[in-house]
């Protein structure tokens, strides 16, 4: 999934590990599947909101999800809505498994790794409980925002930058889902340190090269997050629409940028990003965000993600 969108350039270690999202990965997995006998998911307890069925595994569904999911969608109408009109008449399914196990043996036969994953043909997410209900929400947030973004781009088979993706699915994290002391994107960026930026060279290619960092490829994420925020949040919601409707239409990533914000360079860009940013200081974002990566995505970034199969 990644490769199609984004050319997956990234070389990692299999020991790294880093946020990350499973992106619509549903793949036949003759390791999991069959293993554990499973009510079908059609099945379980359904709730409905006026946008979404959340389909639910266990005895009773994770508290504030109704609310949650209804406050996500109406942050992705107003920071999206143009990219995916069919947000207003179409449901979105939640699949909530009542743990990891019962996930991962689930039909959607999701990666070992992920800890949730967007099917886009089937207008579906599908996760597992977790202890804390935030943590549920965020993963949600995450993975519904890859839905309708990927939707967006795979309607015409254009390239999607895995920053921009990632970018924003970590961006309607912090909208929609609670944020707890010390849990919050935002908060991360706020005290980034300039040791931590990485050259617009290497960010935009995605060419890190990186053999053992994990502490690199958290940073990137999290200037991912930030450069989104910035053409996001620091720009009109329409210019943000506009630009991700040149990106699918084929332009370059330059010339979106110059058309849509008259930046007339990746240089640029890094210029006018780190000038937004509040460098706080304090504790090194890297310790105030490596808790929110472990806590809330466990997501490990290993080779298998990689692979060609990784597909949908
Ligand atoms: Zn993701």
């Amino acid at each position: 999934m990644f490769d199609r969108l984004s050319g997956g350039h990234f070389k990692f270690a299999p020991v790294v590990k880093a946020a990350l999202c499973a992106l619509g990965v549903a793949l036949p997995n003759a390791a999991w599947a069959g293993e554990v006998a499973q009510i079908p998911e059609s099945s379980w307890r359904l709730k409905k909101t006026p946008h979404f069925d959340i389909r639910y595994q266990a005895k009773w569904s994770p508290p504030g999800i109704q609310l949650t999911l209804e406050k996500l969608h109406r942050l992705l109408r107003s920071d999206l809505g143009t990219l995916a009109d069919w947000l207003k008449n179409e449901p979105i399914l939640i699949y909530i498994y009542k743990d990891r196990p019962s996930y991962l043996n689930g039909r959607f036969t999701p990666p070992d790794w992920s800890e949730g994953v967007a099917v886009y043909a089937e207008k579906t997410v599908a996760v597992y409980d977790q202890k804390e209900a935030f943590k549920l929400h965020r993963i949600i947030a995450h993975e519904t925002t890859h839905l309708l973004f990927e939707g967006y781009f795979s309607g015409k088979g254009r390239n999607l930058p895995r920053w921009l993706n990632e970018g924003l699915a970590m961006l309607m994290e912090d909208g929609a889902g609670s944020n707890p002391q010390n849990y919050s994107w935002t908060q991360a960026m706020d005290a980034m340190t300039k040791d931590q930026i990485i050259p617009a060279e290497k960010f935009f290619t995605e060419d890190l090269n990186i053999e053992s960092s994990a502490e690199i490829v958290n940073d990137w994420y999290l200037q991912a997050f930030s450069m989104v925020h910035f053409l996001l949040k620091k720009h009109s919601r329409l210019q943000f629409q506009n630009f991700c409707s040149r990106l699918r239409d084929g332009i370059t990533l330059q010339e979106a940028l110059w058309k849509t914000y008259k930046i007339s360079s990746l240089k640029k860009l890094e210029e006018k990003w780190r000038g937004t940013l509040k460098n706080a200081g304090g504790a090194s974002a890297r310790q105030s965000y490596k808790r929110l990566i472990e806590s809330v995505h466990h997501r490990s970034r290993g080779k298998a993600e990689f692979s060609p199969l990784q597909r949908r």
